[in-house]
């Protein structure tokens, strides 16, 4: 049974433990069963709040519990706050979370000298105060968002929740912060941190695969999925949990088995996006490289698609921006998906997963420029003799290009 095969069992609250004011079935049996074979417990809640006030309510709902087996995203983001120097804050957020974040041992402010915007929530946050933290992010100030929840259910419909206050201040400043709520790896980093053996002796209880299932498994600990069954396509999609259970006493069923969560070589995108890439030689076989700004890595002329545009086009005004060469589109090298080599990660966090069409492009005319907004450098070279460091998945292009294969490829 699941219950023995683990020394750590960490449970989301609500959807779990609890749903709204109402225990689970089975749940407050479960844990005491838990409990009773000198299991370790912890419970894992986005809630920005301090780990007092969810141990309270546990109490009132006749769940045993102490302060140090609840992990909130309010008490990580304190932690993790003064662990990476943070000494003023400037919160968003009510005072349950200003006090955690203070008991954490950082000041709080409410003004231009903070060294971070801290984003939770709190029924009294202004647009005001959301326009001139904004602007602290936008000035340069650390980032750091409690957790990224859209919405909570009620019974009159979803209401907003911290992802709200988040998305206005991340597209007010144009940046992104560090979350640390599930299903984000701080959270769950933090509470391996309280235990004192290792994440494959503990496993994730939740009931929801984007937010519990991902989260688990981004950091390696296999997750169990309580309530609905929900699967995705592919075995090894990060959100597919390792086992299902319908009520918390199903760990305790023989029959009830788990499988071993292999991670799979790449990390989880966040979105997927279309691309475009252009190989393109001069008269003496040399190809067309540049070395980009965004990573200073050298790389074939590639971007993005605009929205309603076609991707010969795309590849054309990438190439003429990067570089100032006209060309034509001569042919399709391929059409590139492998996520081993197709997902990266931005200095800015962003993670995508990239599906890029390759095209061989000749050129027509236009003046090589070296430099220029996306560009550091750009110029022709020898491909055995390709500079480095080079984006990882280029020579694959290039190799490609370079067989003179009449098909295209599908990689
Ligand atoms: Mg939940």
């Amino acid at each position: 049974m699941l219950a023995d095969l683990f020394d750590a069992f960490f449970f989301d609250l609500d959807g779990v433990v609890y749903i709204s004011r109402e225990l689970t079935p089975g749940a407050q049996e479960a844990l005491s069963r838990l409990r009773e074979r000198d299991k370790t417990i912890r419970f894992l809640t986005n809630n920005p709040t301090t780990r007092k006030r969810i141990t309270k309510r546990l109490h009132r709902m006749g769940i045993d519990a102490k302060d140090e087996e609840v992990i909130t995203s309010g008490w990580v983001t304190g932690v993790y706050a003064a662990e990476h120097g943070i000494r003023r804050a400037w919160v968003l957020g009510d005072d349950y979370l200003k006090e955690e974040i203070a008991n954490a041992g950082v000041k709080i402010v409410n003004d231009f000298t903070c060294d971070a915007v801290i984003a939770g929530w709190g029924d009294s946050i202004t647009l005001a105060e959301i326009r001139r933290a904004a602007l602290a992010i936008h000035n340069g100030v650390t980032f750091i968002a409690t957790n990224a929840d859209c919405n909570f259910p009620s019974e009159n419909g979803p209401l907003a929740a911290v992802g709200a206050v988040v998305e206005a201040l991340h597209v007010a400043s144009g940046r992104s912060p560090q979350i640390i709520g599930k299903p984000y790896s701080p959270m769950f980093l933090k509470a391996l941190d309280t235990l004192t053996f290792s994440s494959d002796k503990a496993v994730m209880i939740g009931d929801t695969p984007s937010v519990d299932i991902l989260g688990a498994h981004q950091i390696g600990m296999q997750a169990i999925l309580m309530g609905e069954n929900i699967s995705f396509p592919f075995s090894n999609d990060y959100r597919n949990a390792d086992a299902h259970i319908v009520t918390l006493l199903d760990l305790f069923d023989p029959d009830v088995s788990i499988r071993e969560w292999q991670a799979p070589s790449h990390i989880w995108p966040q979105s997927v996006e279309p691309g475009v890439a252009g190989v393109v030689f001069n008269d003496k076989g040399e190809v067309l490289l540049m070395k980009r700004a965004d990573n200073g890595l050298w790389g074939i002329p590639s971007g993005h698609i605009e929205p309603a545009e076609k991707v010969e086009h795309a590849i054309i005004r990438e190439i003429f921006e990067e570089t100032g060469l006209e060309v034509e589109v001569q042919r399709l090298i391929g059409v590139y998906s492998d996520p081993a080599s197709q997902i990266i990660c931005y200095p800015d966090l962003k993670i995508c997963h990239f599906i890029t069409t390759c095209f061989e492009c000749k050129m027509k005319g236009g003046i090589l420029k070296k430099t220029g907004e996306e560009t550091l450098n750009a110029g022709f070279f020898d491909p055995q003799k390709l500079p480095t460091p080079l984006m990882p998945m280029h020579p694959q292009w290039l190799s490609d290009a370079l067989s003179h294969c009449e098909k295209s490829y599908i990689r």
